[in-house]
C-alpha cells in the first residue's frame, strides 16, 4: 500500500551539492467542497455515498432547458472561507461557463468563474522551522464540480466507463495561491494551515478520503540566487499530505536533471502516479483560451454588500493562529503544545473545558496529549468521541493536585476511564487503588521495608543519600502506589535517621 519512496523512483540520482545550487518555487491550487446539504445550482443532496445516479435533476444531468438556481448557502460558506483567508471579497462577482468536452461534463461546461472572481488578495501564515511566513493567496472562486467517471468494478470495464453523477453540480471553491513556496515542507504546512483553517470554520469537512479537499501542485526550479522563475509544471492528483510532498520531491529532482543535463523543462500538466510513485506527462498545458471562457447568461452577478460581508465576518469563529496566541498567553503553555492542542477546534474545546472544569493548564496539557490522544489514536477515535470527558479528565487531574492520588496511580485510572466510561471516584473504588489515608499502617509497612534491608539501611547511615529512592519505590512498591508520596518520605526520613 505505501508507495515506492520518491527519492528511490528517480532515474537520476541528484548528489546533495547539485541539489543545493536550486530552489523550488510552488504555488498550489486547491478544490474544497463546500458543506451544504444541496447542490451549487438545483435542490439535489450532496450526500456522499449514496447509490450512483440517485441525486440527479435535469440542472445536474445538463438536460436542455433546465436552469440553474444559485445556492445561498454556498455564496455564504464562500465568503466565510475569503474572510477566513484574509481576502478581499468583491462586491460584484459572476459566474462564467469554462468549456470543454469530457463525459464527466453534461452540459459541455463547467460554471466557474474567471474574470470577476469571489475574492483576491489573501494570505495564509505557515511556520517551517521556528520561521513564519505569510503565503499570499492569489484568488479564491467558487464553482461546480464534474460527475466521477468509475472506470472497475463493472463486469464490461474493460469496454467501457461509467459515470456517477452524484458529484456533478457540487459546490467548490477553489483557493490558487501565490508562487511563494519554497520547499515541500513549506507547501506542506500551507496545506496544513489551509485545511485547519477550512474546518475551523465549518466551510467543509475537508475529508480527502472522500475528495472534500483536493490539491494540485505548481512546481518549477530554479538557480538558487536567480530572480525570474524556471518553467512550471502542473502536478494533478495530489490528494494526501505524503502524496504532495512525494510529488514536489520527484519534481523537483526531474526538472534538475533535466537542467543540469542541458535541456530545459516543457511546461505541462502531469499526474502523480501513486503506485510507481512518479509523476507521468499526462497533456500538454492548457490556456485559458482553449476553455472559451464567457459570462454565464442563465446566472446573475454575484453581488455581496458590505452589510453582509460585516455580517459574515463577525460570525466568523476564533481562527487556529489566533488560538494558538491566546492558549500560549493565556495558559502559560509551550508553542508546542499549544500547536498540538488548537490542531482542530474540538480538541482546543476539549483542553479548555478541562481547564474551566479545574485541571491545570499545563497538567491538562500534558496529560491530553500523552495519555489522552494516543488512547483516542490507537482506537481511531475523535476527541469528539473520547471515553472520558473534560470534566471526567480534569476530575482524576485535581486529585493528583490534591495529593489523593499519584501520578502513576492516575494513569492506571485514566485506562479504566477510557476503557468503561466510568468516573475516576468509581474506578478509583472498584480497582482498589484509594490512597491509603491511614499514616499508621504507611508506617507498618516503612518499618518492614526498613527491617528487611539492613545492608541498604547502612550504606544509608554511611552517608549514601541515593539509597533513600530505593526504600521509596519499595513502600511504594508495596503499596501499589496507593500510600501518600510525601507522607512517605517524611515517615522514611524520621525512621532511617533514628538509630
Ligand atoms: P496558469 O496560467 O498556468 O493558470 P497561473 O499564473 O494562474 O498559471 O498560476 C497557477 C498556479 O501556479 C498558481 O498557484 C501559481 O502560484 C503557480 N505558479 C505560477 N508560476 C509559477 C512558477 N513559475 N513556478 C511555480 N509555480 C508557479
Ligand atoms: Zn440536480
Ligand atoms: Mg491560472
Amino acid at each position: 500500500m505505501s508507495p515506492a519512496s520518491s527519492r528511490a523512483a528517480t532515474s537520476t540520482e541528484l548528489s546533495p551539492e547539485v541539489r543545493a545550487r536550486y530552489e523550488c518555487v510552488a504555488g498550489l491550487e486547491v478544490h474544497v467542497q463546500l458543506a451544504t446539504a444541496t447542490k451549487a445550482f438545483c435542490g439535489c443532496s450532496t450526500r456522499f455515498g449514496d447509490p450512483p445516479n440517485t441525486n440527479t435533476c435535469p440542472v445536474c444531468l445538463g438536460l436542455p432547458g433546465a436552469l440553474p438556481v444559485f445556492n445561498r448557502r454556498a455564496l455564504e460558506l464562500a465568503i466565510k472561507a475569503a474572510l477566513a483567508l484574509h481576502c478581499d471579497v468583491q462586491e460584484r462577482s459572476r459566474f462564467a461557463r469554462k468549456n470543454y468536452f469530457y463525459p464527466d461534463l453534461p452540459k459541455g461546461y463547467q460554471i466557474s468563474q474567471y474574470e470577476l472572481p469571489l475574492a483576491i488578495g489573501g494570505w495564509l501564515e505557515i511556520e517551517v522551522a521556528g520561521e513564519k511566513k505569510r503565503i499570499g493567496i492569489t484568488r479564491l472562486h467558487m464553482e461546480e464540480d464534474a460527475a466521477k467517471n468509475l472506470h472497475e468494478g463493472f463486469p464490461d470495464a474493460a469496454q467501457y466507463s461509467h459515470i456517477d453523477f452524484n458529484r456533478g453540480g457540487v459546490p467548490l471553491i477553489e483557493i490558487v495561491s501565490e508562487p511563494d513556496l519554497r520547499s515541500p515542507e513549506e507547501a506542506y504546512a500551507y496545506l496544513t494551515n489551509l485545511k485547519q483553517a477550512l474546518e475551523y470554520t465549518a466551510v467543509s469537512d475537508c475529508n480527502m478520503e472522500s475528495g472534500s479537499l483536493r490539491c494540485d501542485g505548481n512546481v518549477s526550479v530554479r538557480l538558487r540566487g536567480a530572480r525570474e522563475f524556471g518553467t512550471k509544471v502542473e502536478v494533478k492528483n495530489l490528494n494526501s499530505f505524503r502524496y504532495l510532498t512525494h510529488a514536489l520531491e520527484y519534481e523537483i529532482d526531474r526538472q534538475i536533471a533535466i537542467l543540469e543535463s542541458g535541456g530545459s523543462v516543457v511546461q505541462e500538466t502531469r499526474l502523480w502516479n501513486v503506485a510507481a510513485g512518479r509523476t507521468e506527462s499526462m497533456r500538454s498545458k492548457e490556456f485559458a483560451h482553449d476553455y472559451r471562457y464567457f459570462p454565464d447568461p442563465d446566472l446573475l452577478p454575484v453581488v455581496v454588500t458590505p452589510a453582509r460581508k460585516a455580517a459574515i465576518l463577525a460570525e466568523l469563529p476564533e481562527l487556529p493562529d489566533a488560538k494558538r496566541a491566546r492558549f500560549i498567553s493565556e495558559y502559560a503553555i509551550s508553542a508546542y503544545d499549544a500547536g498540538v492542542l488548537t490542531g482542530s477546534a474540538a480538541l482546543a474545546d476539549y483542553f479548555e473545558a478541562a481547564v474551566r472544569a479545574g485541571a491545570q493548564p499545563k497538567s491538562a496539557a500534558n496529560w491530553i496529549q500523552t495519555d489522552l490522544l494516543r488512547r483516542l489514536n490507537d482506537c481511531g477515535k475523535e476527541i469528539s468521541a473520547s471515553p472520558v470527558s473534560a470534566a471526567a479528565l480534569a476530575d482524576l487531574l485535581c486529585r493528583i493536585d490534591r495529593n489523593e492520588i499519584t501520578g502513576a496511580i492516575a494513569k492506571r485510572v485514566l485506562a479504566k476511564m477510557f476503557e468503561t466510561g466510568k468516573s475516576a471516584a468509581e474506578v478509583i473504588a472498584a480497582e482498589g487503588l484509594s490512597p491509603i489515608s491511614d499514616t499508621g499502617s504507611v508506617e507498618k509497612i516503612c518499618r518492614e521495608v526498613i527491617a528487611q534491608n539492613s545492608a541498604n539501611v547502612d550504606k544509608y547511615r554511611a552517608g549514601n543519600e541515593g539509597v533513600f529512592k530505593f526504600f521509596v519505590g519499595q513502600v511504594m512498591k508495596e503499596t501499589k502506589g496507593r500510600a501518600n508520596p510525601q507522607a512517605v518520605n517524611e515517615i522514611l526520613t524520621r525512621l532511617l535517621q533514628q538509630k
